[in-house]
């Protein structure tokens, strides 16, 4: 079989094929202001096993990711700690390649940064003020006409009605935010004139100083190193709605190709234990939350990635105990047939890499799965199923080989348990007494607090639940 994925735009289940020779994919990248969460890491490492499965069907795969370094967010947290604009992001963007390696998500073929594209942005706002998309306002901004373009609306089924009434209401108005909601459909801005609070961020353009609006980024650089139109474009459901409807208005309007992109593949949101994800609620887990309570970082992808990417994934505690229950069974579900077959874990980790056949071998159906629609949780349920049927025939140890490649799980390569060395026992005992904490079960956590501390570490509430360190 070969992979397949729910397009947005058809709403219908398609064939990836390539339009070229090298499958051509461009997914949004972070915003770099702050650390990302595990909201953000479950859609970049669902592209991460969406790249590495079209791999294992043989594809050459170009996958372009942006690095968002210019926008509202960036701009005002740089300000308040008083450094330029480019230390600032670029603090985080080290710290996102960190996150990325630990959580094993391959580097992207190209990883562009908006400010070092201006003039790309640039000479496409201009494209679309002189083709009368676009118009340009007192204070030095540029907007985008949406009324020019028939399409808008159509990739995230924006009721035409609706946003007629909307045009019509906010004629001569327009949305200088980066970010907005589905009732505030209105022209939005490609360039943003000079505002003081930009302080030394800005760049010279044919309508003043100022700087690009967060959506062109993404259609001037996938432009640059993909074409006027390419295969797949990637992200959370969120940014459906604007930012890529905006992204086919200005791309479509400027180069005059269509489609801009042939498939659109959204990923959906993260719940954390049951509810949204919010500042408030102090659910917002980084990566580093979840390695300080003794989580590694191979169970934490194992559970981001487990359930289906178009279905909301509660992320709980449970499940990653859960992930490290599982990844310990296939561990041992793979050694003990390795030794039968005389196969060493090292020689195995070398064939954890694409090109395998699944045909005809035992691993067959969960490649089917994943070819069905990315289907990562009945692929994962295949591989357990097919273990007992495994008797380490060389066609089978290659075929797990590449399945494993394609979740991205080097189960035999992790060392990141031992780099974190907080034994496996402690952090159960921290996750039960911070949930018998939250049931208020008082007499139960203080028992598991001395137990732990017993063994030698000491637990303590934190604002995001609870971390764990060695006791002096
Ligand atoms: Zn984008």
């Amino acid at each position: 079989m070969k992979p397949s994925i729910t397009n947005t735009l058809s709403r219908k289940k398609e064939e990836l094929i390539p339009s070229e020779a090298a499958f051509k994919m461009y997914c949004c990248g972070p915003t770099v202001y702050g650390p990302a969460h595990i909201g953000n890491f479950r859609t970049f490492l669902t592209q991460d096993v969406l790249r590495r499965t079209l791999e294992c069907a043989g594809m050459e795969v170009l996958h372009v990711r942006n690095i968002t370094d210019v926008d509202d967010k960036t701009i005002r947290e740089s300000q308040k700690l008083g450094l330029s604009l480019s230390k600032f992001t670029r603090k985080w963007e080290d710290k996102f390649h960190a996150d990325c390696a630990k959580l094993n998500m391959l580097p992207p073929s190209v990883e562009p940064r908006a400010t070092e594209h201006i003039s790309e942005q640039l000479s496409m706002v201009e494209k679309l003020v002189d083709t009368g998309h676009a118009y340009a306002t007192k204070d030095g901004s540029v907007y985008f006409k949406i009324s020019t373009f028939e399409n808008y609306g159509r990739l995230a089924n924006l009721d035409r009605e609706h946003m007629a009434t909307q045009m019509t209401n906010s004629a001569g108005e327009a949305n200088n935010a980066d970010e907005y909601e589905r009732e505030s459909v209105a022209d939005f801005a490609l360039w943003k004139g000079r505002k003081p609070e930009d302080g030394d961020n800005f760049w010279k353009s044919p309508w003043g100083e100022g700087r690009p609006g967060w959506h062109i980024e993404c259609s001037a650089m996938s432009r640059k190193y993909l074409g006027d139109t390419f295969d797949l474009h990637g992200g959370g459901i969120d940014l459906c709605f604007p930012h890529h409807e905006n992204e086919i208005a200005q791309s479509e309007c400027a180069t005059g190709a269509s489609p801009y992109v042939r498939y659109w593949f959204h990923s959906a949101h993260l719940m954390v234990e049951g509810e949204k994800m919010s500042k408030s609620l102090g659910n917002l887990f980084t990566l580093d939350d979840l390695l300080k309570k003794g989580y590694t970082p191979q169970q934490i992808r194992y559970a981001l990635i487990s359930g289906h990417y178009r279905q909301q994934l509660n992320f709980t505690f449970k499940s990653l105990d859960d992930a490290k229950s599982a990844l310990s069974k296939l561990r041992k579900g793979v050694s003990s047939t390795l030794k039968e077959a005389g196969m060493s874990e090292e020689e195995f980790n070398k064939l954890i890499k694409p090109g395998a056949e699944f045909a005809g071998t035992i691993f067959e159906g969960a490649w089917n799965a994943m070819c069905d629609d990315l289907n990562v949780p009945r692929a994962l349920g295949e591989i357990f199923a097919a273990l007992g049927k495994f008797g380490g025939k060389t066609a089978d140890i290659k075929a797990l080989g590449s399945m494993l490649y394609a979740f991205g799980l080097d189960i035999f390569a992790d060392n990141s348990e031992k780099a974190e060395e907080i034994p496996a026992e402690i952090s159960d005992m921290a996750r039960r007494r911070w949930e018998a904490k939250q049931a208020r079960n008082f007499a139960l956590a203080d028992e598991l607090r001395k137990s732990i501390a017993d063994a030698g570490w000491t637990v303590f509430d934190s604002k995001d639940g609870f971390d764990i360190k060695k006791s002096q």
